[in-house]
């Protein structure tokens, strides 16, 4: 299966992606995951690209792709991926489309998280992970169970926030997701592939929701879908 997971920041995309990858045994690929750890590691791509991805803007949509398109070639992406966090504007959905296709490849779905803009802020600032596994929590809805340790890997005193989830970088991440990433929902509408999950529901109704449409498509049938192009964005 060939999955793009879509939708504003702090939409929940990194929690349901490491279900989806587990349950369905896929990898995850996020872009945004794969950039901080450029950045961390200092090398030249890191060096070029740190300012942008902590102002909250876009990477140039030529370093992304390219990346992408070597990405899916390893071996581990053979029976299928989850894209988490890419595409994010109708160009890299066409670069996608393209490598895809020269590959012999297709697109089964793209599950759409349709989150309301105050919700997300109150996501994203709650928002910290664990430094060595990468578990993600919240401060309200995903507290660990004991104080300062990680429930998934044990780790103590490691939990860390991101440069990007202040206030003043969440609204120019929103801002770009509503001018740059929302115009790939009605691409995707178009081509029959857009399913609209409701992601204001508790994560597990919502990890619910998306194994109903995965599990379709896993069982060989078409997930009954609205086909046009005016998604609700
Ligand atoms: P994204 O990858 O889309 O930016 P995350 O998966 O990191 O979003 O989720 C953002 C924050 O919101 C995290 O702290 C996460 O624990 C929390 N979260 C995710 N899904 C839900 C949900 N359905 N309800 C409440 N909080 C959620
Ligand atoms: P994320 O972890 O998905 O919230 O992404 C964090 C940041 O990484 C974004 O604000 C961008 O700066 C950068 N980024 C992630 N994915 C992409 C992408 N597909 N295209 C361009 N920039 C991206």
């Amino acid at each position: 299966m060939i999955i793009v997971l879509v939708g504003p920041p702090g939409a929940g995309k990194g929690t349901q992606a490491r279900r989806i990858a587990d349950k369905y045994g896929i990898p995850q690929l996020s872009t945004g995951d794969m950039f901080r750890e450029k950045i961390a590691s200092g090398d030249e791509l890191g060096k070029k690209i740190k300012d942008i991805v902590e102002s909250g803007n876009l990477v140039p949509s030529e370093i992304t792709i390219q990346m992408i398109v070597e990405r899916i070639k390893e071996p581990d992406c053979a029976n299928g991926f989850l894209l988490d966090g890419f595409p994010r504007n109708v160009e890299q959905a066409e670069g996608l489309e393209k490598a895809l296709s020269e590959a012999g490849k297709n697109l089964d779905a793209v599950v759409q998280l349709d989150v309301n803009d105050d919700e997300l802020v109150e996501r994203i600032s709650g928002r910290f992970t664990c430094a060595c596994c990468d578990e993600g929590y919240h401060d309200k809805f995903k507290k660990p169970a004991v104080e300062d340790t990680c429930d998934a890997c044990g780790a103590e005193g490691q939990f860390k926030r991101r440069a990007d989830d202040t206030p003043e970088k969440v609204k120019v991440r929103l801002d770009v997701y509503h001018d740059q990433t929302a115009p790939i929902l009605a691409y995707y509408q178009s081509r029959n592939l857009l399913d609209q999950v409701d992601g204001m529901q508790d994560m597990d109704k919502v990890s619910e929701d998306i194994s109903a449409v995965l599990d379709t498509i896993a069982a060989g049938d078409a997930p009954k879908r609205k086909n046009g192009s005016n998604p609700k964005i």
